[in-house]
């Protein structure tokens, strides 16, 4: 075996060089150097070409093209913490003020959410009794929230069963189910509702009602609003997602830090014996490496694999499944989109997508949303496809994804020929959290090889921020075992 780091420097690999994987290599060599001067190593090993994963910006006719994630949510510190971290705060930019909100489409018709309503509850009633496109009798059953008992089991289950429970089948069709179906591209009857919906789930165990509960957070944090949020809910940086992976890559390399592209790993054994602290193997293609600790910030999936098939923990990890989609960039020229958006986006229903043949979940008005994407003259749009629903539409060329989301914009916003457009397609990307997730997690946990921790979008929240916080998690909880591990071998080998 190559024991390639040098002897006597305690050296960590992290498998994964997304913004999981980088953020941990950050925080691990952050906290390291403030206490083990130049004692150590750390290596990060990334299968693909590229760092970032699923994050990656494109420049296309003077646009800011996101390929994948264009925002991320800014009441959880996660990466505002790591921006301020990296020095990077003052290229985070707000979402435009004006037009915030968005559309859901009922019976072929864009409608405009009604102001308030959060994901899957309205946060204000009279707004959604005049504008919600639901029946007078599924705003009622909505309204029936107030008054419903908060449920008796605590026990999980799926978000459709909750949203039904509270609010009706009405509300789970025409507004939920769309709404998270953009975030998630899941399935709302199989997804947890104590992870995807977890805010609701925690205000009915105190409140009752979600509604009650949800209109008193909303008046507490306007209240507060002077003191508080610097950004709106949501927030990116001013030339695109990217710049927080570059600067993470820049700050690693300028530390020190083994950055190895086109490096996949091929499994991650525990050594037994000797008093060594160097007990974990790392398999690359040409040879096996030694480290005193492991962070896997690689999906689910590849983890179990590199854990070993037939591992208790193997099967845990696969059940934990994701999602496959597709992401349409478009670039008109304002002429040839005829809509004036006054919202970032549309969300479609499973019922419209069957009954009138969309092929589109959800379609963000990318420029519209944050200022400064493109040139005054032109759009950037972006239509989602595929999902948990509908990823056999996946099995299309390019061309006809294209075609059909071109089509969609068309029927839907009358937009004609477009200068520029793209299909990035991510396979497998976005975890499912599906009834029962946090157990799935904790019996994970449960059966971790000594010194190997895990990151990433598969456990904790897929979100950005949610990322970035499981990852720092992971590079202090490392630091701390390395520490134990460290005083354990010196008491043994003071007592040989
Ligand atoms: C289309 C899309 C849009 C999204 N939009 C948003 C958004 O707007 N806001 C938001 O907050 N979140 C969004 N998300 C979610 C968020 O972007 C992701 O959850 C997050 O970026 C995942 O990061 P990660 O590092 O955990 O995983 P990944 O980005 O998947 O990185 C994992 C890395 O591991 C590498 N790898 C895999 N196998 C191996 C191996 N054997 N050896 C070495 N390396 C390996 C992969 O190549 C990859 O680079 C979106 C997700 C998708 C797919």
């Amino acid at each position: 075996m190559n024991q390639s780091p040098r002897p006597g420097k305690a050296s960590f690999a992290i498998i994964g060089g997304g913004i999981s994987g980088l953020s941990a290599a950050f925080y691990l060599h952050k906290h390291l150097s403030q206490t083990s001067k130049d004692d150590f190593e750390i290596s990060v090993f990334e299968a693909s070409h590229r760092f970032g994963g699923v994050i990656e910006t494109l420049e296309a006719k003077g646009c800011t093209i996101e390929s994948g994630p264009d925002s991320f949510i800014t009441n959880k510190p996660g990466l505002l913490d790591l921006a301020s971290d990296l020095a990077i705060s003052d290229q985070i930019i707000s979402t435009n003020k004006d037009g915030r909100g968005a559309y859901v489409l009922a019976k072929g018709r864009l409608n405009k959410l009604p102001d308030g309503f959060v994901m899957l509850a309205p946060s204000k009633l009279l707004p959604f009794c005049l504008s919600a496109p639901l029946s007078l009798s599924g705003k009622l059953r909505a309204m029936l929230d107030l008054f419903l008992p908060a449920r008796k089991s605590k026990q999980d289950e799926s978000l459709a069963s909750f949203v039904r429970r509270r609010f009706g089948v009405e509300v789970l069709q025409k507004l939920a189910q769309p709404l998270v179906a953009g975030i998630y591209v899941g399935d709302a009857e199989k997804l947890s509702a104590a992870c995807v919906a977890e805010r609701f789930v925690q205000i009915e165990s105190t409140k009752g009602s979600v509604i009650r509960g949800l209109m008193s957070q909303v008046a507490k944090s306007s209240r507060d609003s002077g003191s508080g949020a610097r950004y709106g809910l949501f927030a990116s940086f001013k030339n695109g997602i990217q710049t927080v992976v570059d600067a993470l890559i820049s700050s690693l390399a300028a530390s020190g830090v083994n950055l190895r592209k086109n490096c996949e790993v091929h499994s991650v054994r525990t050594l037994n014996g000797g008093t060594s602290t160097k007990k974990i193997a790392v398999q690359l293609d040409d040879r096996t490496v030694a480290f005193d600790g492991v962070i896997l910030a690689t999906p689910a999936r590849v983890t179990a694999r590199l854990l070993g098939n037939g591992e208790a923990i193997s099967a845990s990890l696969d059940k934990i499944p994701a999602a496959s989609s597709a992401v349409a960039n478009f670039v008109f020229d304002k002429s040839e989109f005829a809509f004036e958006p006054d919202g970032f986006g549309v969300v479609i229903p499973e019922t419209e997508i069957a009954s009138r043949g969309y092929a589109a979940i959800a379609i963000s008005f990318a420029s519209k949303k944050f200022a400064g994407r493109a040139p005054q003259d032109l759009v950037v749009v972006r239509v989602f496809l595929g999902g948990v629903k509908m990823e056999n539409l996946l099995a299309e060329s390019d061309e006809r994804l294209l075609e059909r989301a071109q089509a969609d914009l068309s029927k839907l916003l009358g937009a004609g020929k477009p200068l520029y457009s793209r299909v990035h397609r991510w396979h497998q990307a976005m975890p499912q959290y599906l009834v029962g997730h946090k157990d799935v997690v904790a019996d994970v946990s449960s059966h971790l090889p000594t010194g190997v921790l895990l990151a990433g979008a598969s456990y904790h929240g897929v979100g950005l921020p949610d990322c970035v916080a499981t990852a720092k998690s992971a590079a202090l909880q490392l630091i701390d075992h390395y520490n134990t591990s460290l005083a354990d071998s010196q008491r043994a080998a003071v007592l040989h």
